[in-house]
């Protein structure tokens, strides 16, 4: 894409909030890093195994599960002035209402959700790895593709719930114009529902999500409210292009080549830490898994500026096709300024801004490009 962004510099608040979000952010990867390798450096983690094995008296199931269970209390002590520090920083902004008992129940939800999926991989994980001490990994990786299927099709209905509410999109008028844009994409949207963020927040969203019977568009109730049908038709086009495009299925293939490779190097590096450097009593000690999370990590930390990108490509075609199915793109520009300042966002971040930390084209690239759009549609006379 050629188009210039009209560069207005961005307002000093936003440029600060960013700032300090982006710090928060860092300082985030920094402290997890840093807890992975500390466990690992001071046998810490051999420590806490012990500890995990003399409380379950000697069941391994067991212990694998009180030590995934003070793992996970650790990471959260530490991580929590972090988490308290964005929250605040929501609110010293005026992006956020929820209060701090509201803040504080999510936590516990998330924790509790966080501890209940993880124990479920790992339980398998490590079940796999003693049974098979050499091919555990590609029945893992088997197991982990089917996992994120599951989870893909039940986030829509058993997770998203637990943190929000939703409700059919009660707009009938702008229900009827999605169904007749998805018509004419030759495709059907299997529903629309309103997402309650405004409880929480008074940032604005929308998105495409589940697989199969559980695909569906989520539009937030502070777009719907403030926005003209017209914007909101914008919004919604741009999410059936992303549904159109099949973006949700090409993410998941591209997550099953990822995690072959992820857990291909895992295995191998597991193997010469247990073999060669006696990190470890055998590939199924669970002393491991910060070494296994650490390897993840990194591999995410690497590939975030490629998936960033990847992104970033399916965002522009699902903007192209929005401005294909609507009669102007206009609404899609005002939405777009509409939902930068409403989300104290960057219009213009820097490049390397960009492409280390968005999965979003800029709003002013954005922007730019429906312009540039509509001005080839319609030649200067
Ligand atoms: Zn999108």
């Amino acid at each position: 894409m050629n188009s210039t962004p009209n560069l207005q510099p961005d307002s000093f608040e936003a440029r600060k909030y960013n700032r300090a979000k982006r710090w928060a952010e860092v300082c985030d990867l920094i402290v997890g890093f840093g807890l992975l390798i500390t466990l690992l450096l001071n046998h810490g983690s051999a420590r806490l195994r012990d500890l995990a094995y003399n409380a379950s008296r000697q069941n391994y199931s067991l212990a694998l599960f009180l030590f995934v269970l003070m793992l996970l209390v650790v990471s959260k002590v530490v991580t929590l002035p972090l988490d308290y520090y964005a929250f605040r920083l929501e609110h010293k902004y005026k992006l956020s209402n929820q209060k701090i008992s509201g803040w504080v129940w999510d936590e516990v939800k998330g924790w509790l959700v966080g501890l209940v999926l993880i124990t479920i991989l790992v339980e398998v994980l490590y079940a796999t790895m003693r049974a098979y001490p050499d091919e555990w990994w590609i029945i893992v990786w088997v197991v982990f593709i089917g996992f994120s299927v599951l989870l893909a099709q039940l986030a829509p209905v058993v997770l998203f719930p637990i943190f929000y509410r939703f409700e059919p999109l009660r707009n009938d008028g702008l229900r009827e114009r999605l169904v007749r844009l998805s018509e004419r994409a030759g495709t059907r949207v299997r529903g629309v529902y309103e997402w309650k963020i405004s409880e929480k927040s008074k940032k604005a969203n929308a998105a495409l999500t589940g697989l199969g019977k559980t695909r569906r568009i989520l539009v937030a109730d502070t777009l719907l409210n403030n926005y003209t049908d017209d914007e909101i038709e914008a919004v919604l086009a741009h999410e059936l292009g992303h549904h159109v495009h099949g973006h949700i299925a090409k993410g998941m293939l591209l997550q099953v080549g990822i995690t072959f490779v992820g857990f291909f190097a895992a295995s191998h590096i597991l193997r010469w830490a247990v073999d060669q450097r006696q990190m470890f009593q055998s590939v199924s000690d669970f002393a491991n898994l910060p070494l296994l999370a650490l390897i993840a990590a990194v591999l995410g930390l690497v590939l975030a500026p490629v998936l960033n990108a990847y992104s970033r490509y399916n965002e522009r075609q699902a903007d192209q096709y929005a401005w294909k199915s609507i009669v102007s793109v206009d609404p899609f520009i005002s939405s777009m300024h509409k939902l930068a300042s409403q989300n104290l966002a960057e219009e213009n971040p820097s490049r390397w801004i960009e492409v280390l930390f968005h999965s979003h084209p800029s709003i002013g690239k954005r922007t730019a490009a429906a312009a540039a759009w509509r001005a080839k549609q319609q030649p200067a006379v």
